[in-house]
């Protein structure tokens, strides 16, 4: 059994497809889901998604890209949604230099004002880090209380031990089995009671499936990725990334 630990479940082609979509994950063993808010409005569509569905639970946050946008209140709207049962975590929040959608300074901002509410609620959070390895570092440090994973991991060693002494998880997504890619050197090294995985659907489809859309199923082949790199079952990898996304964001 595996969990998806980050899926965008609004994206159109999956919500309209959302029993087709679960079913299939079903069949690939994946049957536990957490649709993560980019803003707002998905923050809300994330919540009402997982209020129908006891398979899947939700964060509230948002997304650097998203930063430049955010209106008054919007924290406020983020401690709301909190108070559900079913919203798991803060996020996803965090700092992209690769894109720069929002300004760096706003972007700090934000992910800062969500790393408060998180320390404020004793909460998890759900971070996004493209290119600023050493800022998202600098934030982190300054909120030793809190928790979460860096979703989507694509940095190198370096960085996932300084957010491994931090207490954070590492989260692998499809990128994982790009050909080419560093990340199994990085992945090999990461302890087995720290390591998630996610789709990020519907980006970021895995090798068989890559350039398509994405969807939660695919968790599957990240895992099975991850056993082969680690040489042990891919059962174990199961067990292991279900119990250390259980207990980090404390599913029932
Ligand atoms: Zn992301
Ligand atoms: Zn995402």
């Amino acid at each position: 059994m595996l969990i998806d630990t980050h899926c965008h479940l609004y994206y159109k082609d999956l919500i309209n497809d959302l029993d087709g979509v679960l079913s299939r994950a079903k069949e690939l063993d994946v049957t536990r889901f957490i649709c993560v808010g980019t803003n707002i409005t998905d923050s809300k569509a994330c919540l009402s998604i997982s209020e129908d569905n006891d398979s899947i639970f939700a964060s509230a946050g948002v997304h650097p890209h998203d930063a430049k946008d955010v209106s008054d209140g919007w924290t406020d709207a983020i401690y709301e949604l909190m108070e559900y049962e079913s919203m798991i975590a803060v996020g996803e929040m965090g700092l992209d230099y690769f894109r720069n959608i929002s300004d760096p300074d706003v972007q700090k901002k934000v992910f800062r004002a969500q790393m408060r509410i998180a320390q404020d609620l004793n909460r998890p959070v759900i971070f996004h880090n493209r290119n600023a390895d050493a800022d998202v570092i600098e934030v982190l440090a300054d909120y030793p209380e809190v928790i979460g994973v860096a979703h989507c991991f694509s940095s190198n060693l370096d960085t996932a031990k300084a957010f491994l002494n931090m207490g954070y998880y590492i989260s692998f997504s499809g990128n994982l089995t790009f050909k080419n890619s560093h990340l199994p050197e990085v992945a090999k090294a990461i302890p087995l009671n720290r390591v998630l995985v996610e789709t990020d659907s519907p980006y970021l489809s895995p090798v068989p499936h890559r350039g398509k859309p994405n969807e939660p199923g695919r968790t599957r082949f990240v895992a099975e990725k991850l056993a082969e790199i680690h040489n042990i079952p891919f059962e174990e990898i199961a067990k292991h990334t279900t119990e250390n996304a259980v207990e980090l964001f404390r599913l029932t």
